[in-house]
């Protein structure tokens, strides 16, 4: 069985990180799709596990080579999905989450419409700011213009199938999980192994009528 493509979308600060990384330690089958950046490297960060940090010009030839399976410019950085890392994980039938901007988000689901789509929301603005704020990752200008983008990335949310309130980590981790898994069990995405019982029933029946007619 193929994986899922999870798409998360959340604005700076609304916790989307904190909430995947416990999704990935808690849940089996489940893959992180490393995106292309052409943002500076924050410490802490590691090249190749939070993006893969590439040049103006690196990006660019990833759009001409076909690479990406979208991307967009984010706070005046530009970002993309690699569609190989993505098509490796999903055909081993593992589930693939992308941590993708609003705009990312659009098209990916323009592509691949059955993709499940997650929006984080911050309980408020105010919440937002501070966690922001606290995180101590940003210049006051980058975090500024995040402040200022929050406005539009939130009003998206109407573009996306589910919505977590990210209030309380473990409450909103619980939700988030409970997404995925339900995903999992929708009929049209078991029904290689449904096909198999159903087989296996027809085997059954086959069976069954040739007993009773050896009977009778
Ligand atoms: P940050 O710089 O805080 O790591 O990310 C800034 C924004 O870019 C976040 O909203 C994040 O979800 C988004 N982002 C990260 N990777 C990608 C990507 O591959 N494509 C798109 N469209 N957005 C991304």
């Amino acid at each position: 069985m193929k994986g899922n493509l999870i798409i998360i979308s959340s604005p700076s600060g609304g916790g989307k990180g904190t909430l995947i990384k416990q999704i990935l330690q808690i849940l089996p089958n489940i893959g992180y799709s490393v995106s292309f950046t052409t943002r500076e490297m924050r410490v802490g960060e590691t090249n190749g596990k939070d993006y893969f940090f590439v040049s103006r010009a690196e990006f660019e030839t990833l759009i001409e080579n076909g690479a990406l399976l979208e991307f967009a410019e984010v706070h005046h950085n530009f970002y993309g999905t690699s569609i190989e890392q993505v098509k490796t994980e999903i055909e081993v039938g593992h589930d693939v989450i992308l941590e993708i901007d609003v705009q990312g988000a659009e098209s990916v689901l323009a592509k691949v419409p059955e993709a499940v789509s997650i929006f984080i929301l911050p309980p408020s603005f105010e919440v937002l700011a501070a966690r922001l704020t606290a995180r101590a990752t940003e210049t006051a200008d980058v975090l500024a213009l995040r402040l200022q983008n929050s406005f539009g990335e939130v009003s998206s949310f109407t573009e996306f199938e589910y919505v977590v309130i990210n209030d309380e980590v473990e409450k909103a981790t619980q939700d988030l999980q409970t997404i995925i898994l339900a995903e999992r069990l929708r009929r049209d995405r078991q029904m290689r192994v449904i096909q198999g019982i159903l087989d296996s029933f027809d085997e059954t029946k086959k069976s069954k009528n040739h007993a009773i007619g050896e009977q009778t």
